[in-house]
Order: structure tokens, then C-alpha cells, then sequence
């Protein structure tokens, strides 16, 4: 037997349980994974809540992370004993998936985690700071860096832009941090900006182009703070757009795309192909501060998930949550 958040549904009212279920309750897969630490998304949140096109089949085991010990394995590739992530792949949205005390997985989705990183750093990590390194991917490949400029980064208390800031500031980029929280300018302070920028300052509706600040964004929010951000990059630099925590849409015009050659980069961390993740978990194996990410994180208990979610919907949650999953041991010896 294990232990799991169920999420049910009864007509439109989504509710959360602990349950005790049994392994083969499991859903098929290649990889039984012994999990030892989750985190809690924003898009577990969503899920939580019911929003609509998240989770698409019920009972569904929320959590969009897991890393953990692998107690069984078909897939050639995987052993018992081998410590893995597994990052979005729609866990928890169609898949079963991390806030459990045991997981199964197809084996494309399973990264194994660089020997320095436990599985407490790895959900420290998490999607958030998965979705961080591949905008922070995505501006190299663009041919960008500290030389060209400031960086700006917007929802800077969150998951994604507090490993954003802290990876983008180690690399040697001058951050200016958006946040909606003053009271956390210390915190971003910390993890490296150099400058706060109030969300006020983001949220009105701005002209097609604003004064040339900022040489690049990662922006986890979309809407009028994507707008602003566009409208003051300067000529030929770039914004990795990755969230919507501040709306869907994209009030914008085409003129910083065709006056000032700002190129506007998508980063998605669910699907992406296997390759790019085994690459950024490379790079995070050996970029990211240590302490800096301590600074991050809260610990919570798998039974005390469901009010995390609550929370962190209405923005409440600074930095990273992780789940200490404390599970049963199954005698698997993690390989080191
Ligand atoms: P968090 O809730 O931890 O952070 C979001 C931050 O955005 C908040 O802390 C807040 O920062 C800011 N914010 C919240 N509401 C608003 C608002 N109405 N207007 C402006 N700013 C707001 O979430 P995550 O960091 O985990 O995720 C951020 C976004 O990225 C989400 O939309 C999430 O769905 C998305 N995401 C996308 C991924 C992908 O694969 N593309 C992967 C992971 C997440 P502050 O208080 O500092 O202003």
C-alpha cells in the first residue's frame, strides 16, 4: 500500500483526500518510482481548483514533479536503485503523478539526476527551475549575455523568477526583478538583482515602444507586464516568455518586433523533447548557488499539499514549495 493525494470529482466540485491506494492502482508505464520528494506549481494549484482543461480524467494523483529511486524498471535504460526526475510530461494532469508516495512512468519521460543533486535539490529545482534554465537556454542560443545589457525578469518572487533571477545574476547579468511584493525586495536582493521594479510600473497600458532599458526578459507573468517588457528591449535583444500568472492574452502591437528587431522566444517545459532536459538538468547540476536556492525553498508534508495549492494561486507563495514525501522505504538502495 501507498500513500497519495486523490483528486475526485463530483459534477462540477473538485475535492483532495489522502488515500491509501495500492500498487496496482498504479497507471501502466515502464518505471516504478519509489518518490521521495514533489513540489507544489502553480499549475497543481490549478489543478486543485478544478480550473477548467487542467486535469482531464479523474481520480487523478495531482503534482506536476517527482524525483525519487526506481524500485522497478522494464526499460532497459533505468535500474533499481537509480535516483530520476520527472518533470510535467502531463503527471497530474493525465498522468498520475509526483504527490505519491510511489509513481510509474513511460521511461522516455525519466531523466536521471546529475550525481550532485539529491532528490531534495531536485524538486527544489522542480519544473520552475527546469522552465528557468531553458529560458536562460534560450537567450544563449539567441546569442545573448551579460555583455549586451540588463536583464529583466517578472514575476521574480515565484518559482520560475527566483531561480531566474538567481541563475542570470551568477552568469554575471545585471536583474532588475518586477515584483507585485516590496516586502520581498530584500529577498531578490539576495538572489542577486540588482534593481526592483515595482509591478505598478508594468500594468498600464503601454505606447507601441517606451525608452530602451533592458537588453533581454524571462517573463512568467504574459499580458500588460509582457507588453511593457517588449516595449522598452532594446534594439535586436529578446524576451523568453514562459507564464501567464498575470493574464492569457497579449496586448501588444508588432512595432518592437519590426522597429527595434526584438525576437519574443516561447519556452514550454511539459512536452519538451527529452534531449533539452537532460541538458538543462546538466547545466543546473553545475549552475545553480546552492545556498541561493536554499534561500528558495519551504518544506511542506504530503498532507499538507492541498493548501499550498490554495495559496499559491493567489500568489501568496514565495519562491519554491517542496514536498517531502517521507515515504515507506522499499529497500531499494539509492545508487550513488
Ligand atoms: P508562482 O505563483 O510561484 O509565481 C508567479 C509570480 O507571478 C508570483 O509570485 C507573482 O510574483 C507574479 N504574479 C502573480 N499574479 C500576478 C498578476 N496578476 N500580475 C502580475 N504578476 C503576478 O508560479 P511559478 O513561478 O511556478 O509559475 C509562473 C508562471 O509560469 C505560471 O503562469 C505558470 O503556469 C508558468 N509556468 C510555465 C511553465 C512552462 O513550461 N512554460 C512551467 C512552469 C510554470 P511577484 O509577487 O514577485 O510579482
Amino acid at each position: 500500500m501507498f500513500r497519495a493525494i486523490l483528486l475526485e470529482r463530483d459534477g462540477d466540485a473538485v475535492s483532495s483526500r489522502v488515500a491509501e491506494l495500492h500498487e496496482t492502482d498504479l497507471p501502466d508505464g515502464d518505471v516504478t518510482i519509489e518518490v521521495h520528494h514533489s513540489t507544489v506549481n502553480y499549475k497543481d494549484g490549478l489543478a486543485h481548483r478544478g480550473a477548467h482543461g487542467v486535469v482531464d480524467r479523474y481520480p487523478m494523483v495531482p503534482g506536476v514533479d517527482l524525483a525519487g529511486v526506481v524500485t522497478a524498471s522494464s526499460d532497459s535504460r533505468y535500474h533499481p536503485g537509480d535516483r530520476v526526475v520527472v518533470n510535467g510530461c502531463r503527471m497530474g494532469e493525465r498522468h498520475w503523478g509526483g504527490h505519491s508516495e510511489l509513481a510509474r512512468v513511460p521511461g522516455d519521460w525519466v531523466v536521471m539526476l546529475p550525481e550532485n543533486i539529491d532528490t531534495a535539490t531536485a524538486m527544489a529545482i522542480g519544473t520552475a527551475g527546469l522552465t528557468a534554465m531553458l529560458c536562460v537556454l534560450a537567450l544563449e542560443r539567441q546569442g545573448l549575455g551579460p555583455d549586451d545589457g540588463p536583464v529583466v525578469v517578472t514575476g521574480a518572487s515565484g518559482g520560475v523568477g527566483s531561480v531566474a533571477v538567481s541563475l542570470l545574476a551568477t552568469q554575471g547579468w545585471s536583474v532588475d526583478a518586477v515584483t507585485g511584493r516590496p516586502e520581498e525586495a530584500d529577498y531578490l536582493r539576495n538572489l542577486g538583482a540588482a534593481g526592483i521594479v515595482d509591478r505598478g510600473e508594468m500594468t498600464e497600458p503601454p505606447r507601441p515602444l517606451e525608452s530602451q532599458r533592458w537588453a533581454a526578459g524571462v517573463d512568467a507573468v504574459g499580458g500588460l507586464t509582457l507588453a511593457n517588457v517588449l516595449a522598452r528591449i532594446r534594439y535586436g535583444g529578446a524576451v523568453v516568455a514562459c507564464g501567464n500568472a498575470g493574464g492569457m492574452d497579449l496586448p501588444t502591437s508588432v512595432a518592437p518586433f519590426i522597429l527595434r528587431a526584438v525576437s519574443l522566444i516561447g519556452v514550454e517545459s511539459v512536452v519538451v523533447p527529452h534531449d533539452r532536459r537532460v541538458q538543462a538538468w546538466e547545466r543546473l547540476a553545475t549552475d545553480v548557488d546552492r545556498d541561493q536556492l536554499g534561500s528558495m525553498v519551504t518544506t511542506v508534508g504530503l498532507d499538507e499539499t492541498p493548501e499550498v495549492c490554495a495559496r499559491i494561486l493567489e500568489g501568496q507563495v514565495r519562491g519554491r514549495i517542496v514536498v517531502d514525501i517521507g515515504g515507506p522505504a522499499s529497500g531499494v538502495t539509492p545508487r550513488q
